[in-house]
């Protein structure tokens, strides 16, 4: 068997047809072509010859020799290649075509090969990875996105308590007498009910919303945390050392509220506690110290600031004059 009729054989047994080009839009079978090829592309009625024109019978393949022949005219060198399709009353099952047009120096051919069920396996195994993976990105991203909003509060858009705490342990663990203490203040708006009562409960909520925007631009972005504690009770964390600037902060934040224009309500003012929290303290310990600065606060008539400080002698005594000095 010589070497061309050997390259043919092959190519008959690897179901593959090759059609030369000729001219434009004008082609010429090449050898014998593989029984799928007669089967789907009906032999010239009166020679018999194998069809010079497979894409009348198929649009895929109509499709596919359109941008062959621009792919040709272009007259470049290199190859395209139409994908792999599967043919209505060609492929069988677990069967598909693919197209490819070559053009190299002194030929341009477009070969339609039917793919072998191995090759068919193969490509379909490698879309149910494809699949696999956009599906576990997919995944991955409403995870990210769930987690996202899981931290958030939904009224506010502050953190919500359990982040704020989880966020508050994260940065206490490993905290030393070196590091600046952290500083708590918790905030609670006043006679809230009443506005609640008055004006209804969405009014009540856009005040939350308010409020939480307020906190928010009164802090250090990245630095200080803000989250909504519960009902209509906040916290926030300022990370200093300095008491007399806590106790600044705290009042900043309550000059914020009580000049905010909510709407159509009458002024709206809030009450705030502030403490510190000692390097190795439990976190509830230092809380429940601002809660009870809160409630010293809205003792003392409401819309003011209070502090509570640790209770060792020297702290206790240090708290006390810069309380004197602000003079809340
Ligand atoms: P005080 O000055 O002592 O803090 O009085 P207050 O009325 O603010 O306090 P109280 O604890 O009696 O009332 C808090 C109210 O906050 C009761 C509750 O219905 C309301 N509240 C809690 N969560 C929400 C919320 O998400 N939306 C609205 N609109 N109201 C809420
Ligand atoms: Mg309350
Ligand atoms: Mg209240």
């Amino acid at each position: 068997m010589n070497k061309t009729k050997l390259a043919e054989t092959i190519l008959k047994n690897l179901n593959t047809a090759i059609l030369v080009r000729e001219a434009p839009g004008q082609y010429s079978v090449h050898g014998e072509v593989p029984p799928f090829y007669n089967h789907s592309f009906p032999p010239d009625a009166d020679t018999g010859a194998p069809c010079a024109a497979p894409w009348r019978h198929s649009s895929m393949l109509e499709f596919f020799f359109q941008m062959a022949e621009e792919f040709f005219a272009g007259g470049e060198e290199g190859m395209i290649s139409s994908g792999t399709w599967e043919e209505e009353n060609i492929c069988e099952i677990d069967q598909a075509l693919v197209a490819e047009a070559m053009s190299f120096p002194g030929a341009q051919i477009i070969i339609v090969r039917l793919l072998t069920d191995a090759y068919v396996d193969r490509m379909t195994l490698l879309q149910a990875v494809r699949s696999e993976l956009l599906q576990r990105r997919i995944l991955h991203n409403d995870l990210e996105e769930y987690k996202l909003k899981s931290t958030i509060d939904g009224l506010t858009g502050v953190l919500n308590r359990t982040t704020f705490m989880e966020k508050l342990e994260e940065r206490l663990q490993g905290a030393d007498e070196t590091e600046p203490p952290c500083t708590l203040i918790m905030i609670d708006i006043d006679h809230f009910k009443n506005i609640n009562d008055t004006y209804g409960h969405q009014s009540g909520d856009l005040v939350l919303n308010d409020l939480g925007r307020i906190l928010l631009e009164n802090v250090r972005r990245g630095k200080d945390i803000v989250a909504r504690y519960g009902g209509e009770e906040f916290i926030v964390m300022v990370q200093t050392r300095n008491r007399k600037a806590v106790l600044g902060i705290a009042e900043k934040l309550r000059v914020a509220v009580s000049g905010h224009s909510f709407g159509s309500l009458p002024r709206v003012t809030a009450s705030l506690g502030c403490t510190v929290h000692v390097p190795g303290e439990n976190l509830e310990n230092a809380i429940r110290r601002a809660d009870e600065a809160l409630y010293a606060a809205k003792s003392s008539g409401r819309d003011t600031v209070r502090a509570q400080w640790p209770e060792t002698a020297a702290e206790a005594s240090a708290a006390v004059n810069e309380l004197k000095t602000v003079g809340t």
